[in-house]
């Protein structure tokens, strides 16, 4: 089978200066990697051959209607334990869609440097308009199809087999319009998933879900069983924020608060982070919001434009301390759902 990094799907060549993948149309992994320095950018994908050597792009036609196949990057343990493995599912951003970015540059990149996520395998559909993986909101814009996106799942988690990947285990985190799609995933399929992660985007509620100031009591069933962890920066305008729709839905909930102070982009800066946890009724395990203080000013990149106010991911994702391996590693679907 063609590995990711000989495939067609998303170019990949090495940088003219080091041993990671060249971003699409440059020639080095970053403006920072030259023949003088081999230092990186904060955000530098620093994707090695060797881990898209091992990585591949499965097809699967998840729309009939669909003019083309779906593709979903598989990457497998970079440091398998013993037993199966836990799945993440990750959906990307807007910036993604039908190829506007490079799709290996600003997403899953930045979750396979987690050096606590190196067990699992990481599922990245690819959203092509073409083969069915979206669809339109009420408004007329991009969203995933929650659907196709777990028909496709589905699939992938078949053909990888009981021996290699625990069903149980199944996660699913996404950023921006990928935030979007996992709370929508866990609205239509919330039971068979162990844990959802949103980062910058909140819940659109389609199909009535929430209609006329009452939630579906299917979706309100679905969504009692599971953990959530929000992360959202408060001065986020761009994906919507998910703060007014947690606090009215833990509403009356036992609620506890803390204030952390995280690692930043940049090395000496870091960022503030007020944590919100809610007591769900049926302890399936709690409800998170980390909220960070912005715009966040860790990261010279975005001193010019007043700070960073939605890129919260590009933390949340290869860094450790911001959590989200602990969160994810502390939540399975019991075995009696
Ligand atoms: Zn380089
Ligand atoms: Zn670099």
């Amino acid at each position: 089978m063609t590995s990711a990094w000989d495939s067609d799907v998303v170019e990949c060549k090495l940088c003219d200066h080091c041993e990671y993948r060249a971003e699409r149309g440059k020639s080095t992994c970053c403006d920072q990697c030259t023949a003088q320095s081999d230092s990186h950018e904060a955000h530098c994908p620093r994707l090695s051959r060797e881990v898209l050597q091992q990585s591949r792009w499965e097809h699967f036609r998840c729309d009939l209607g669909a003019e083309e196949e779906a593709v979903c990057l598989v990457v497998p343990p970079r440091a398998p334990k013993k037993g199966p493995a836990p799945v993440l599912l990750f959906l990307t951003g807007n910036g993604h869609v039908d190829d506007r970015q490079d799709f290996l540059s600003g997403g899953v990149d930045q979750l396979i440097r987690n050096n606590e996520l190196q067990h699992y395998v990481l599922l990245a559909p690819k959203p092509l308009w073409k083969t069915g993986v979206l669809r339109y909101n009420h408004n007329w814009r991009n969203a995933w199809c929650e659907d196709a996106v777990w028909a496709l799942v589905t699939e992938m988690l078949r053909r990888l087999g009981p021996e290699n990947v625990d069903p149980t285990r199944l996660y699913a985190t996404g950023l921006s319009l990928g935030a979007i799609g996992v709370w929508h995933l866990a609205l239509r399929y919330g039971e068979y998933l162990a844990g959802i992660v949103p980062v910058s985007g909140k819940c659109e509620w389609p199909f009535k879900s929430w209609y006329q100031g009452r939630l579906d009591p299917a979706v309100a069933k679905r969504l009692e069983q599971i953990p959530v962890r929000c992360y959202q920066i408060d001065a986020d305008r761009y994906g919507g924020t998910p703060i007014h729709d947690l606090e009215w839905l833990c509403w009356g909930l036992p609620e506890t608060t803390r204030e952390v102070t995280l690692k930043g982009m940049d090395v000496g800066r870091s960022v503030d982070v007020k944590i919100r946890s809610w007591e769900r009724p049926n302890g399936a395990g709690n409800w998170e919001l980390w909220e960070a203080k912005g715009p966040l000013t860790d990261w010279a990149y975005y001193d010019d434009w007043g700070g960073d106010k939605h890129c919260l991911w590009n933390r949340v994702y290869p860094f450790v301390d911001w959590g989200m391996p602990e969160f994810l590693a502390s939540h399975s679907v019991p075995k009696d759902r």
